[in-house]
């Protein structure tokens, strides 16, 4: 028996241009794309998440994926059918933008028609978290970041001190928190340049 190989992919971050790409449909279910859904449930159990879009991995196709309950949606070719006019603001992160909080406004409320794994179309309703999720993955495929979503006044950097267990809201913009993740990605591309990885 082969050993059970690490599906995990590395979360892509912001300032890959891919997170801004708008991603393609998915034309034929076959098994890269089931290997993908793998590698999606995978990836954002390792990382703790809630919500994944393809595109965080690095492949931009209409793919996503929510946890609801415990249990894990697919949704292949995702479109909102109908959404809520009354709307809710809350806080989200997001795994491509490590320590930063947007304060978001969605649609309390929406219904969402997808395919699955197996090529199934189905409808969900969704209310609350699981809407936020969804409304937040659907987002990634149409190359849109809760930077761009977030109400005036409303982005931060979460900063944790050790010796204060409440993480501290510090406020910011969206061209300071672009601009902060392009100069890390740039360290990093330096750091590699002279070997070592
Ligand atoms: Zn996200």
């Amino acid at each position: 028996m082969p050993k059970r190989v690490s599906k995990v992919k590395r979360i892509v971050l912001l300032g890959n241009p891919i997170l801004r790409q708008v991603a393609e449909p998915v034309r034929r279910l076959d098994r890269r794309v089931k290997e993908l859904v793998e590698e999606m449930v995978q990836s954002m159990e390792s990382a703790n998440g809630v919500g994944l879009a393809a595109n965080q991995i690095g492949v931009p196709l209409r793919v996503c994926i929510a946890k609801h309950e415990g249990q894990y949606y697919v949704f292949i070719n995702p479109e909102v059918m109908w959404a809520s006019d009354e709307k809710h603001g809350d806080l989200e992160g997001c795994l491509s933008i490590p320590n930063v909080q947007a304060f978001v406004e969605r649609s309390v409320e929406i219904r969402v028609m997808a395919y699955d794994q197996n090529g199934d179309r189905f409808e969900v309703e969704a209310r609350g978290l699981f809407s936020r999720v969804l409304q937040h993955e659907i987002d990634h495929l149409d190359g849109k970041l809760i930077i761009d979503r977030a109400v005036e006044g409303g982005l931060y950097w979460v900063r944790t001190e050790k010796h204060n267990e409440e993480p501290v809201l510090i406020p910011t913009t969206p061209t300071e928190v672009e601009q902060a993740f392009l100069a890390m990605m740039n360290e990093d591309k330096h750091t590699s340049v002279k070997g070592k990885r």
